[in-house]
């Protein structure tokens, strides 16, 4: 990935930060974007100690301005974009169908499902200019399966697996490959807000996982630079499961 360049969302914490280390180790330059700009600036920092490039910007995806200045600001600094992962997203809060509130449901949609369009929205033409371009959005098992007690999450996930095809059939001619990755439980700030330590809730969830754990943040993030590479190159549309095998049973 020497003289590519990677964007990726949400990469202050998590999957994203994993993410846009490993495209680092690959030689790409790194545009590691988050809301939370001292996040990002971390892990541009640990990019850096191991010697790679990058730069970090402030980005919230439910705002399509800041969207516009990310992708034009990567362009005026590093003149091209070859990869990105849509990583950022919020689990946001449990309740059954109706329950869910209104403030709910909007803040979750918005910042996971529009968001990532959002993204692409920017994103594609850019890569159209030199006609070749992989992205990954970050779904989940939630956007293959329902799970009771979070409809907005689910809804957006699933959301985010139908615009991966979708956009995948109209730029697949142009050369731009689009897929979904769809992880179980990882171990991440977000799963330690979702499920409570030692809880019984947290030891059912790993049980549900066939291999009886939580992945890894580096677990996604290999099967996401795989699918940016071109050793994935007749690979589009697809929602790649990396679930401890989750959703085979
Ligand atoms: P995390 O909470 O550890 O990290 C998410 C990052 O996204 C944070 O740095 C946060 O500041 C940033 N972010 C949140 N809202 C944002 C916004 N509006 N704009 C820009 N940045 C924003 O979460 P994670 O577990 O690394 O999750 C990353 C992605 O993976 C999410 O889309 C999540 O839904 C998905 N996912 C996670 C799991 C899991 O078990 N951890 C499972 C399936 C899917």
């Amino acid at each position: 990935m020497k003289g590519k360049v990677a964007l990726v969302t949400g990469a202050g914490s998590g999957i994203g930060r994993a993410t846009a280390e490993l495209f680092a180790v690959h030689g790409a330059f790194v545009v590691v974007s988050d809301k939370n700009l001292e996040a990002a600036q971390e892990t541009l920092a640990l990019i850096k100690k191991s010697g790679e490039k990058g730069l970090a910007l402030e980005v919230d995806i439910s705002r399509e301005s800041q969207i516009k200045s990310l992708i034009k600001e990567t362009i005026n600094r590093v003149g091209q974009l070859n990869y990105a992962c849509n990583n950022a997203g919020i689990e946001g809060e449990q309740a059954f169908t109706p329950e869910c509130s209104i403030e709910n449901w909007s803040r979750v949609i918005d910042i996971n499902l529009r968001g990532t369009w959002l993204c692409m929205k920017y994103e594609i033409p850019e890569m159209l200019n030199h006609h070749d371009g992989a992205i990954v959005n970050i779904s989940s098992i939630a956007g293959l399966l329902g799970f009771a007690g979070i409809p907005a999450y689910v809804s957006s996930k699933h959301g985010i697996n139908g615009l991966t095809k979708t956009a995948a059939l109209e730029y697949a001619e142009q050369g731009i490959r689009v897929n979904s990755v769809c992880p179980g439980a990882i171990q991440t700030p977000m799963i330690d807000r979702f499920v409570e330590d030692q809880s019984q809730e947290r030891k059912d969830l790993m049980a549900a996982h066939p291999m009886g754990r939580f992945g890894r943040p580096e677990e996604v993030a290999e099967a996401v630079v795989w699918l940016c590479s071109d050793k994935a190159s007749f690979i589009t549309g697809q929602s790649l499961a990396v679930d401890g095998g989750y959703t085979i049973r």
